[in-house]
């Protein structure tokens, strides 16, 4: 349920009904907006609870909440949430730009592609140094190495780090390192995960999972945003389809319908979205036309060579024309890629 107070209600009004919440056995979740502030009452349903708080002193109404999430809903937020790490701001008219190879291969790798990123644009510097592999025979990461390489990438160009963490035990480890920790596909539903993440003050970005439904991939969104981080980034990725033209399919739908349901920024990942790189371009296009509120994109200096995901992987010159065409879409759109 949400408690709506009435524009002017006073401090003490809000406290009061915060405790009454908190009588119910129910979480309590304050949300400041700009006309009046609502306090969301998270929990399982009570019985005579939404009687008990719309007697309150200073309450307009209190109203269900519909969606099974709760504090991801635009029934409880409305504005827009901007995720913001150094440079890189997602969301509130910042088209966000993150990029960099699938994996940190080597120290000359990683500063090379971070400078390409930095001077083409990009905001945000993306490198796994842990891997999820298929295969347990592939490449699975450089490990700590690999962060100290993005670390020393990000003190050169200032572009956040953006890099996957895929268990709880890593997340201390990884977040000495990282301005953003990326949760990947096949993590979407690892709930000691993603409570890990939100126990951190670092934002997340959630990929959503090759067969998660919206709903699921919202849920997922949901324990982060419970256990206390509100910084939480969403990424269409694609799905897992009867298609075999491309590696996942990728549902731009899935752009407009989050912004219709949720207050967090979407991002859209045309790189494992397709596993093409003749369609990379094109994808990242759409996704700004859709209304993403930003991109992660793979970009190699030589693709041919890279210890992962070469064949979906951007050339420097492909991204830097990826990037003009995105600047202008955005300027369509309403939006700035921009670090500052
Ligand atoms: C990646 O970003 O390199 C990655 C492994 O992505 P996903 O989790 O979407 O497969
Ligand atoms: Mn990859």
């Amino acid at each position: 349920m949400i408690v709506v107070m009435k524009s002017g209600a006073s401090q003490r009004q809000i406290d009061h009904i915060v405790e009454r919440i908190e009588q119910l056995g129910l979480r309590s979740h304050i949300i400041v907006g700009t006309e009046r502030t609502v306090v969301a009452a998270l929990g399982e349903k009570r019985d005579g609870a939404k009687q008990a708080l719309e007697t309150g002193e200073g309450v307009e109404k209190v109203v269900p909440i519909l969606a099974p999430y709760k504090m991801a809903s635009t029934e409880v937020k409305k504005e827009p949430t901007v995720v913001a790490a150094r440079g890189l701001k997602v969301g509130g008219g910042r088209l966000g730009v993150i990029a960099g190879p699938c994996s940190v291969e080597s120290r000359e790798q990683i500063l090379e592609v971070a400078h390409l990123v930095k001077d083409a644009g990009g905001t945000g510097l993306r490198g796994g140094a842990f891997k999820p592999r298929t295969s347990p025979y592939s490449f699975q990461g450089m490990k700590e190495k690999g962060l100290q390489l993005l670390a020393e990438a990000r003190e050169q160009t200032g572009l956040a780090v953006v890099t996957e963490v895929m268990a709880p035990e890593q997340v201390e480890l990884v977040a000495r390192y990282a301005d953003v920790l990326q949760v990947g596909a096949r993590n979407m539903q690892n709930y000691p995960l993603l409570e890990a993440v939100g126990e951190t003050n670092l934002p997340v970005l959630l990929k959503r999972g090759p067969s998660a439904t919206m709903d699921e991939f919202l849920l997922a969104a949901e324990y982060i945003l419970k256990t206390g981080n509100q910084q939480v980034m969403l990424c269409e990725r694609g799905i897992r389809t009867f298609e075999d033209h491309t590696r996942f399919t990728l549902p731009l739908a899935s752009v407009p319908y989050l912004q219709q349901n949720t207050h967090l920024p979407v991002v859209v990942d045309p790189s494992h979205g397709t596993g093409k790189a003749s369609l990379v371009a094109t994808m990242a296009r759409a996704a700004v036309a859709a209304g993403a509120d930003g991109l992660i994109v793979e970009v190699h200096p030589d693709p041919e060579k890279a210890l992962s995901d070469g064949f979906q992987a951007l050339t420097p010159a492909a991204f830097r024309q990826m990037m003009a065409e995105c600047r202008k879409l955005a300027e369509v759109m309403g939006k700035v890629i921009s670090d500052h």
